[in-house]
């Protein structure tokens, strides 16, 4: 089977360690940029994300210096940002010692699933632009510079601006959210500076309106800052902002001018920042097209870093289809990919649907917010945001175990595989 793997992010880095594991699989990774780069600012690790990580052979090359974890294993605070009251504390309860959130720098998870990829795999400068479904049902792909491939099945790790997304659902679009999210990373010493800053913890700041700062050590002696506004930004600039342009600290820290004393210091010393515009979209009906496109990481999902689990949910994806794939060889001479596929969508499609049910309950509480009659003060408004929206229930996101929800579909397939396949293949 030939497998065309586009976007060499967290999510085609754990898609290419998969399918290098299935004998039956001749892939390719396809990265428009010049090189596989290491960038960004920090991403979680949830236990879930450790356990694939683990599983991926990743995990070895992480060093404990190169993450951050609570000592006393909170997984987040969360602060009044004007008052520096806190609010709640949100405490990992009967997780194992190695399998504890941290957070680390996007560069370093970059680098430890590179180090277990077989780079010989991975072609670099390498833009999709075209995809051309062909009779014989393969697919057929055009690069920015001419270039040709055709393979059975494309998986689509092209991140929340998916071009394979696009082909797959046309009339899906994403678009601006009202969100401008700024984010630098700081010397980590430079933050202990700052009196009254708790570093060496997981904290949202909250301002009213549903705004703000994030900071967090992220291990090997970096500090992260990130920042959520309701900036608006003009059609020109929502274009060019894609995960970092230079931007001023001061049109950042314009928005929290009340806020306490040492995130202003914070502020303060902050040499430069990037922004980017949070663009994002519906939830897709399905994950998968045509029996020969599968869809993983952000562009399954354009939920633009809503939970914070991007990374997470990038690695799921990549284990799921690739248990899909290898039951599907390996349970039936006959199945198809597109049975294999459909494995896949019957876990990641339900997870997504909930995670956008998430999203809608935090919605209703935004408009109840801002209704006229209800007359809270800021502070008032920040509290109740705390308690709902960023309620320890959500907490079933982060410690969701993939590998178990795999296993009880796989226990179920193999009891009642025909009926899981055929109406699949009555489709075709
Ligand atoms: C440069 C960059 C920095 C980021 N920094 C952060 C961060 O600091 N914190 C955070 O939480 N999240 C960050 N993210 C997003 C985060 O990586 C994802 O939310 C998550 O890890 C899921 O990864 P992904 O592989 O699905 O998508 P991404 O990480 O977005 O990776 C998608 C990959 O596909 C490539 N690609 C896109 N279009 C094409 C095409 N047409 N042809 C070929 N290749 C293509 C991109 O260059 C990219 O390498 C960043 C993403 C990028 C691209």
């Amino acid at each position: 089977m030939r497998v065309a793997i586009i976007g060499a992010g967290p999510a085609g880095l754990a898609a290419a360690i998969e399918l290098s594991r299935l004998p039956f699989v001749d892939y390719t990774v396809y990265e428009k940029a010049n090189q596989v780069k290491e960038i960004g600012a920090g991403i979680s690790i949830q236990p879930s994300t450790w356990r694939l990580l683990e599983h991926l052979g990743a995990a070895q090359h992480l060093r404990n210096s190169d993450w951050f974890a609570p000592e006393d294993h909170h997984y987040v605070r969360h602060y009044n940002g004007r008052t520096g009251r806190l609010l709640s504390t949100h405490f990992q309860e009967n997780i194992p010692e190695n399998l504890l959130h941290a957070r680390c720098q996007r560069a370093v998870l970059q680098k430890a699933l590179l180090a277990s990829n077989d780079r010989s795999r991975i072609r670099t400068s390498k833009k999709l632009v075209d995809i051309l479904q062909l009779p014989s049902g393969r697919v057929q792909l055009r690069f920015e510079d001419g270039f040709l491939d055709e393979v059975d099945l494309v998986i689509g790790a092209d991140g929340v601006r998916s071009m394979v997304r696009n082909h797959a659902f046309p009339e899906h679009k994403i678009s601006y959210t009202g969100r401008t999210v700024y984010r630098t990373l700081l010397p980590t010493d430079l933050a202990r500076r700052v009196s009254g800053l708790p570093v060496d913890a997981v904290i949202f700041w909250h301002a009213p309106k549903g705004q703000w700062v994030y900071t967090c050590n992220l291990g090997g002696g970096v500090y992260e800052l990130t920042v959520m506004t309701n900036e608006p930004l003009t059609d020109t600039e929502q274009q060019c902002v894609s995960w970092g342009e230079d931007a001023e600290v001061g049109s950042m820290s314009s928005h929290f001018k009340n806020f306490h004393r040492p995130l202003q210091d914070l502020f303060a010393m902050t040499g430069s920042i990037q922004r980017y515009a949070a663009f994002a979209g519906p939830r897709l009906p399905t994950v998968i097209s045509n029996g020969n496109v599968a869809l993983i990481g952000d562009a399954s999902h354009p939920l633009s870093g809503a939970f914070g689990a991007g990374a997470g949910f990038a690695l799921e994806d990549a284990y799921t289809l690739a248990r899909g794939l290898s039951w599907a060889h390996s349970i039936s001479s006959s199945a198809l990919l597109v049975d294999a596929l459909k494995l896949f969508d019957r876990v990641r499609s339900p997870h997504y649907e909930r995670l956008y049910g998430v999203l809608d309950a935090f919605k209703a509480v935004g408009e109840t917010l801002a209704d006229p009659n209800v007359t809270l003060n800021d502070d008032e408004e920040v509290a109740v945001l705390v308690a709902t929206n960023w309620a320890k229930r959500h907490g079933w996101i982060y410690e969701y175990d993939i590998t178990v929800e795999v296993e009880r579909l796989g226990t179920n397939v193999g009891v009642s595989w025909e009926k899981i396949v055929e109406p699949a293949r009555a489709r075709l």
